[in-house]
């Protein structure tokens, strides 16, 4: 046990190994090793302990990250955990996928000079290590509420807020589409990010806990909404965003070009055992064939690192910028090179070439210009540069916008923003439509999970503060803080 903090000074930093390359490649497990506990207590002892800890503060949960560092290194595991579960109701998840580099560790004060506390890996290690000894427990509410709550989306957002809400003792009922609860947790996120069994742990939890799952049920399709507000006192909208963004030019329709989240949730489907005909048929199995995929986000990182796993003959991603300026993780892009993936940087697709299917992208080199309004550096062609990639498969994978839901559900009065999302008050959660709120992506537009956890605790405050009117004042309180 290691005995006092501070030791960045002469311990180095120590992230979790990774597997080997070839090893990882050859299956859909997580890639890093966890972590035994002398070696999550020697690395939490690193932490200087900071009076104002900018880890925390950049983190948006606002995690208690030195006082579960500083139990942690003391070998105070059950305190470390209740410390940390109270304010995030996933940390292991947290711990696998935030993109660390750019919240917690990327502002902790010794990362320059010393790199930083080994944040995310100490989360998921003290939830994984609760887990096994049995410390995680469904939520038990101390008195039952006859109010009941309709959450739509059983992603990160719905769950925290589902759980949130049970906690304080309401009649939860968590709708959604899909047949597992997860959203993109279960779906969209690939096992060598994030192992399934994660997230079925959870659900099991969520259920032991007296949330109740009205699952393959569509709002809008098998209950409208009209009938979903009639069913509870309020309703919470955390659908997420899944328009994907499509790309235009000639021959953009020709068969082999897919959308990344269609080609991903066959993919998970396929490793959680179900029958995917997309994928039988050869259409989304990236198996032997050459394979482009366009964009520099996270999910573009994913669907590369999913291809090399399916067996592609050759992958390559397509981002118009240079990698110093690609949205998606660095880490993410590291893991990529590793596993084979070859990145043009600074290339765009002009056409699809192919008489019955997609063979080839015609691209075209792009340089980087003056800074736009925003500060970020415009994006021109090079005139003549034009080459050809060879290409069975594309994938487009550039983005996301949300879908329509007033329209959807007939409900012109549900306020949306210019781009699309839904229009909330920003204190109190609620939209246009008396006692409905809504958090997560489809608030945001497509963000991460940890926000729609912050989104999703944030809106059962504001829910429990609508129905309950003496909790009315403290929340307001709390939000004037
Ligand atoms: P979602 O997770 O999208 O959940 C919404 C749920 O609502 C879904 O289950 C959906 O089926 C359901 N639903 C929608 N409409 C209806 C309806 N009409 N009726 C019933 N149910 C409905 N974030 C990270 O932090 N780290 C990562 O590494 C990361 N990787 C990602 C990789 C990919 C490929 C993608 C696409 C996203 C990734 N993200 C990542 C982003 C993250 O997954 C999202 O920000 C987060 O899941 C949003 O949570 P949410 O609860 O708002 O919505
Ligand atoms: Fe870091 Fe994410 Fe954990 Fe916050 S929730 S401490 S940002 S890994
Ligand atoms: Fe510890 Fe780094 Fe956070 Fe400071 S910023 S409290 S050193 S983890």
């Amino acid at each position: 046990m290691a005995d006092r903090m501070l030791q960045f000074t002469t311990m180095p930093q120590h992230q979790p190994d990774k597997r080997d390359t070839a090893a990882r490649v050859a299956d859909f497990d997580e890639i890093y090793r966890d972590f035994a506990v002398p070696l999550a207590e020697a690395q939490s002892s690193r932490c200087s302990q900071c009076g104002v800890p900018f880890c925390s503060i950049h983190c948006p949960l606002n995690n208690n990250i030195p006082d579960w560092l500083k139990l942690t290194a003391e070998g105070r595991l059950d305190e470390a955990y209740e410390v940390s579960a109270a304010t995030n109701n996933f940390p292991e998840i947290c711990g696998r996928i935030c993109p660390q580099d750019r919240l917690c560790e990327g502002n902790c004060v010794i990362e320059r000079g010393f790199e930083s506390v080994t944040i995310g890996a100490v989360e998921r290690f003290i939830t994984d290590h609760a887990f096994t000894q049995g410390w995680v427990k469904p939520v038990a509410p101390r008195q039952e509420l006859s109010q009941s709550i309709g959450v739509v989306g059983a992603g990160p957002g719905g769950l925290a807020a589902a759980e949130e809400l049970r906690r304080r003792g309401y009649q939860v009922h968590v709708y959604d589409r899909h047949d597992r609860v997860g959203g993109l947790m279960m779906y969209g996120i690939p096992g060598f990010k994030l192992e399934k069994d994660i997230v079925l742990r959870r659900w099991r939890l969520l259920e032991q806990g007296g949330i109740v799952f009205h699952l393959n049920t569509e709002v809008g399709t098998d209950v409208t909404f009209a009938e979903l507000r009639a069913r509870h006192d309020a309703v919470l909208l955390a659908t997420g965003v899944y328009q994907a963004r499509d790309i235009g030019g000639p021959g953009s329709g020709l068969p082999g070009i897919v959308a990344s989240l269609d080609f991903l949730i066959a993919s998970n489907r396929k490793g959680l055992g179900d029958e995917v005909p997309g994928f039988d048929s050869g259409l989304l199995d990236a198996a032997g064939k050459h394979v482009v995929v366009i964009g520099g986000g996270d999910t573009a990182m994913d669907c590369v690192r999913t291809s090399i796993r399916q067996g592609a003959a050759s992958v390559s991603c397509l981002y118009r910028r240079d990698r110093a300026n690609m949205p998606g993780s660095f880490r993410e892009v590291t893991n990529a090179e590793e596993e084979g993936v070859r990145f043009v940087w600074l290339s765009a697709p002009e056409a699809f070439l192919g008489d019955n299917h997609v063979n080839a992208v015609r691209a075209v080199h792009m340089r980087l210009g003056l800074p736009d309004a925003s500060g970020r550096q415009s994006v021109e062609v090079v005139d003549g540069s034009h080459f050809n990639l060879q290409a069975d498969l594309v994938i487009k994978a550039l983005g996301f916008d949300p879908e329509p839901l007033p329209q959807l559900w007939g409900q012109e009065a549900l306020a949306v923003t210019r781009w699309g999302t839904l229009k909330v008050n920003h204190t109190s959660f609620e939209t246009s439509l008396p006692g409905v709120f809504a958090a997560g992506d489809i608030v945001r537009g497509a963000s991460l999970v940890v926000w729609a956890i912050r989104d999703g605790r944030d809106a059962a405050a504001r829910i429990h503060a609508y129905l309950q009117p003496s909790a009315r004042t403290s929340a307001m309180l709390a939000a004037a803080e």
